[in-house]
């Protein structure tokens, strides 16, 4: 081998040498075989991603990013936004500045700044030009150049936003990709050559701030995703349609369960009484599983003095999340992020010995967090929200059963809802934290000790436990395989340190309780707002708002009718009559779009034979029946889907 000369081999696989300075793409066309280069989209080199423009300038090993592998997708969108840029300029012209195209969550994204806005008709355009620049099979190149140079050439005239970026990275050099006539500030890594592209769809157009500051330029951000096949792509599509049809804020107004109003406040619910009923429901069911369960319920109050806020750490920790503080007779004093340090108030009420542990305490709590205006979505990001909280308070020995007791409420809950498939993620100890080493040791042994015993698959989050204790976090999945962060269930070693909380042990000297700060739900209101999306608004009838709906055919049933809706109320059944003077067919379908299970039709027949006929809301029609054989019929629909 000589000097100028290194050797490059793949993992696992073939070696080539070649002269020092060749790029991973000549290494990769020297080693492998068409089909698989037609399949390979990047490389890693020690497990950093490089792309085919990379230089080497030693021996190389290196490790193919196949099209299945898990980086590759997002490679892959990244690259189209690239293309999706470059297609906007070919269509629109030079003068549209270019701002950033990052991949995201599912798809990519890229800022413009246009004077006009872009409609589904420049979409279309969009498309079409994007599918040319595919076709054409364009490499992605790379140039390096130093930021002073860049500034120059790219100027802050011609390319605004990237001029910044280059002064704001304040580096000597930086590098750009070119693709077509297009050149992006970028570090990469793309796909090889724009062929790689096989799929790929634009899904909408909103505003964004140049660097999300609402004093600067509001640029418009066009959404779009891209996969390695047609068929992913539809799949995804598909999915994206299905979502849309059961978003919660859609379906909050078409079914009357909540409103939002400006006038009110952004984030802050208004339940109508469709939506209180469902959360009454799910409240009394929250509280009778607590109580089933040993749990006794609290009620605290929404304010506390700004002093117990710096005693818990919360203004320290937490206080960009807190609103302002009120003075009330000269006393500072502000709304609750959290209701932590209300429940061990009630502890600290009264002596404590190890004889009452654990000692259980839950509480639908409200809370007010500061969130930012443009995070707020619906009911599952607000600015006032209920937690199904508990506060638990045991003797070290007493932790992993406890975690276990958890658990199985926990999970007893979320099946009752519907929920059986989720992700358990155990965080541990972070760089910062509070509590001794084997205290945390151990209760992070305990936790896992616990889910193992319950015979849960768990993932370890290495270092992302709390700075106060390690965690349990649950994922649910819903109907449609989307995820749901709800559940938490975390150690504290540092409250009951801070409020010097005790109890008198077996030993009779007194000793720090560990708490555990635990909501199965997360919040009531994100909790109805994935309800509302996993059943996409047909609740079971255990929890629908209004359980049946009285339809009658002619006015001359009008008296029976009302009988049968009174008996019903007093049965206990959530009732709703429609007496209007419509068609029977305009009501039924009147009740099937409001997603009621049950129809109650009345006419001439029922009311001499003193029954009801019934219809489900898929339009199943079952025989008639008696008004007290429909409520024995609801009451036993009820206790098996809550179990009691
Ligand atoms: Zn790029
Ligand atoms: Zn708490």
């Amino acid at each position: 081998m000589t000097m100028s000369n290194i050797k490059v081999s793949v993992h696992e696989g073939d070696s080539v040498e070649l002269a020092i300075g060749s790029t991973v793409r000549e290494a990769l066309e020297a080693i492998l075989s068409n089909r698989q280069r037609k399949q390979t989209v990047a490389a890693k080199i020690n497990n950093e991603v490089v792309d085919f423009t990379t230089v080497l300038t030693a021996d190389t090993v290196l490790t193919p990013i196949k099209i299945d592998d898990a980086e590759a997708l997002e490679i892959l969108r990244h690259s189209t936004a690239h293309i999706m840029a470059l297609a906007v300029r070919d269509v629109f012209g030079e003068n549209i500045k270019v701002a950033i195209g990052p991949s995201i969550e599912n798809g990519f994204y890229y800022d413009f700044q246009r004077d006009e806005a872009f409609s589904p008709e420049d979409f279309e355009q969009i498309e079409t030009r994007m599918e040319e620049i595919v076709r054409s099979a364009l490499p992605f190149t790379k140039t390096e150049m130093s930021s002073i140079e860049a500034i120059e050439k790219y100027g802050a005239k011609k390319e605004p936003f990237k001029t910044e970026l280059i002064q704001d990275l304040g580096k000597d050099t930086v590098s750009f990709y070119h693709v077509g006539g297009f050149t992006d500030l970028c570090k990469g890594p793309h796909v090889p050559d724009t062929s790689f592209i096989k799929a790929f769809k634009l899904l909408r157009v909103a505003g964004a701030y140049w660097r999300g500051d609402e004093n600067r330029d509001i640029l418009q951000r066009i959404y779009g995703t891209a996969f390695f096949d047609k068929k992913a792509l539809k799949k995804h599509l598909n999915a994206l349609e299905e979502a849309k049809k059961r978003d919660h804020r859609r379906l909050g107004k078409e079914l009357e369960l909540f409103t939002v109003q400006d006038e009110i406040g952004p984030g802050l619910i208004l339940w109508q009484p469709k939506g209180a009923q469902l959360r009454r429901l799910i409240e009394d069911y929250w509280k009778e599983e607590h109580y089933k369960h040993d749990y006794e319920l609290l009620y605290t109050p929404h304010i506390a003095r700004q002093a117990l806020w710096k005693t818990s750490g919360h203004l320290d920790f937490y206080g960009e999340n807190m609103y302002s503080s009120m003075a009330i007779d000269d006393v500072q004093y502000q709304l609750k992020p959290m209701n932590c340090p209300f429940h061990i108030g009630v502890y600290n009420s009264n002596k404590r010995s190890y004889r009452e542990f654990p000692v259980r305490w839950c509480e639908l709590g409200t809370v007010y967090r500061y969130e930012r205006a443009g995070a707020l979505h619906g009911l599952m990001r607000v600015r006032g929200f209920t937690q199904d909280d508990a506060h638990i308070f045991v003797r070290p020995d007493q932790l992993e059963e406890e975690i276990f007791n958890i658990l199985d409420l926990n999970l007893h809950i979320l099946k009752t809802f519907g929920f059986d498939d989720y992700d358990i993620y155990l965080s541990t100890r972070p760089e910062k934290y509070v509590g001794s080493d084997s205290n945390w040791e151990k209760a992070t042994k305990a936790l896992k000790l616990a889910m193992e015993k319950k015979g849960l698959d768990f993932e370890i989050d290495p270092g992302e436990g709390v700075f106060y204790g390690p965690k349990i976090d649950i994922k649910i999945k819903d109907q449609i395989g989307r995820s749901w962060q709800c559940s938490t269930i975390q150690v504290d070693f540092n409250l009951p340190e801070r409020f010097e909380m005790s109890y008198v042990g077996k030993d009779n000297t007194e000793h720090q309780p560990i708490m555990i700060h635990r909501a199965l739900m997360g919040s009531l209101e994100r909790f109805i707002g994935v309800l509302i999306e996993h059943y996409a608004g047909v609740f079971p009838t255990w929890i629908a708002p209004v359980q049946a709906r009285i339809l009658n055919i002619t006015d001359s049933q009008l008296d029976y009718s009302e009988k049968v809706y009174q008996q019903l109320r007093k049965a206990g059944l959530r009732i709703e009559k429609d007496i209007r003077n419509e068609k029977l067919n305009y009501k039924i379908r009147e009740a099937q779009v409001a997603k009621i299970p049950y129809m109650l039709i009345i006419g001439d027949k029922e009311k001499a034979d003193g029954t009801i006929a019934v219809r489900f809301r898929n339009g199943e029609n079952l025989p008639a029946m008696s008004v007290e054989d429909f409520v024995d019929r609801i009451r036993e629909e009820v206790v098996s889907e809550r179990g009691y």
